[in-house]
C-alpha cells in the first residue's frame, strides 16, 4: 500500500473526511494544513492572529506561514507514512513541496483527486456549519479553489501521479474506491 499521499479536492468534497479514515487505517500522519491553521487561530498565536481574517474570508493564507508549518511536520515526522489534506493549494506550494520532498527523499506515491459535481458541494459545505462556510465565503473558497488550487490537477497528471476518484455516495463507498488507487 502506498503511504505518502495527496488528497486534492474542492472545499466539501469529503478530504478531512476520507483523510481520517485512511490514516487511522494505515497509520499515517494526517497532515491537514486547514486544521493547524485552525488550531493556531484558537490558541491565539502570533501566527492565528496573522491568518484569522484571511481564513474567515475563505483566501488563501500567505505561501510562507503554510510552507513553514508543513515543513516543520514533515521533517519531525516519526510515521513513516503520511497524508496532506489541504495542501499544496496553489502551484508556488506545489513546487516548494517538491523541493521539500526531494531533500528528504520522500517522494509522494499517489495523488487522490477526489471528484464531486458543484451541486453537492455547496450543499455539504452548508450543512457542515463552520465558522467558514457561510454563502458568501464559500463562494470565494470555491472560485479560489477554481482559479488557484484546480491547476494542481494537471500539474500532477502529466507527472504521471494522478488518480481522480469518484466521491459522491456513501463514505464508505468513496473510501474503498480510496484504497483501490493506493494500493
Ligand atoms: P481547509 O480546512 O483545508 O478548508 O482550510 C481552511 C482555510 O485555511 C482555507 O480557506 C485557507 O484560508 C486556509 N488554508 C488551508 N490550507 C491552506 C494552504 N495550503 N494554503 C493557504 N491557505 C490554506
Amino acid at each position: 500500500m502506498k503511504n505518502k499521499l495527496l488528497f486534492l479536492g474542492p472545499p466539501g468534497a469529503g478530504k478531512g473526511t476520507q483523510a481520517s479514515i485512511i490514516c487511522s487505517n494505515l497509520q499515517l500522519m494526517h497532515l491537514s494544513t486547514g486544521e493547524l491553521l485552525r488550531a493556531e487561530v484558537v490558541g491565539d498565536t502570533d501566527i492565528g492572529k496573522q491568518v484569522a481574517l484571511i481564513m474567515n474570508k475563505g483566501e488563501l493564507v500567505s505561501d510562507e506561514i503554510v510552507l513553514s508549518i508543513v515543513r516543520k511536520k514533515l521533517v519531525n515526522a516519526n510515521q513513516a507514512g503520511w497524508l496532506l489534506d489541504g495542501f499544496p493549494r496553489n502551484l508556488l506550494q506545489a513546487k516548494a513541496l517538491q523541493t521539500l520532498l526531494d531533500e528528504l527523499s520522500q517522494p509522494i506515491q499517489a495523488v487522490v483527486s477526489i471528484e464531486i459535481k458543484d451541486e453537492i458541494l455547496i450543499e455539504r459545505l452548508i450543512s457542515r456549519g463552520r465558522t467558514d462556510d457561510t454563502e458568501e465565503v464559500i463562494r470565494n473558497r470555491l472560485k479560489v479553489y477554481r482559479e488557484q488550487t484546480s491547476p494542481l490537477i494537471d500539474f500532477y497528471d502529466q507527472l504521471g501521479m494522478l488518480k481522480a476518484v469518484f466521491g459522491e455516495g456513501d463514505i464508505e463507498d468513496v473510501a474503498l474506491r480510496i484504497r483501490k488507487v493506493i494500493e
